[in-house]
């Protein structure tokens, strides 16, 4: 019995922990798609441009994420040529940043409904941040071949 209590303790612990978690993230993809949609919306307003990049200023050359926070804003709202001149990743996050909020929006409303284990839920988060990474300097590269 004692046991049992204990498990069911930190069961309640780690959904309330997985609760705040996904509350996080929701905060988080929400952000970002409202800093892309205002950096697109503020670009070229009174001259004023958001491009600064500490790599590209040191190095010379744009660094993977380059044009990333342009190209979702515009591939947000729907113009994919602009979107890809800026940096071809952002369709592909823009994507996976609506598809996090909605799943981390239902997750959040009805919870326990659509609860997958918390390790699981991590372990996806983290294979999708290590796709993103690996996608971004593969495109990069590639971008950097084709520029020389
Ligand atoms: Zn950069």
């Amino acid at each position: 019995m004692g046991s049992r209590k204990g498990g069911l303790g930190s069961d309640a612990a780690g959904v309330d922990g997985q609760l705040r978690w996904r509350k996080r993230m929701l905060m988080v993809l929400m952000s970002f798609v409202c800093i892309s949609l205002a950096v697109i919306r503020l670009a070229g307003w009174h001259g004023w441009e958001f491009n600064r990049c500490l790599f590209r200023a040191v190095i010379g050359v744009d660094c993977p994420a380059c044009g990333v926070t342009h190209s979702v804003g515009y591939a947000l709202v729907g113009n994919l040529r602009q979107s890809c001149s800026h940096n071809p990743v952002g369709p592909l996050l823009a994507f996976l940043l609506l598809a996090g909020l909605a799943y981390m929006g239902l997750a959040v409303l009805f919870g326990k409904g659509l609860s997958i284990s918390w390790n699981r839920e991590c372990a996806y988060a983290k294979a999708v941040d290590a796709g993103i990474a690996v996608i971004l300097v593969t495109i990069w590269g590639l971008r950097m071949c084709l520029h020389q």
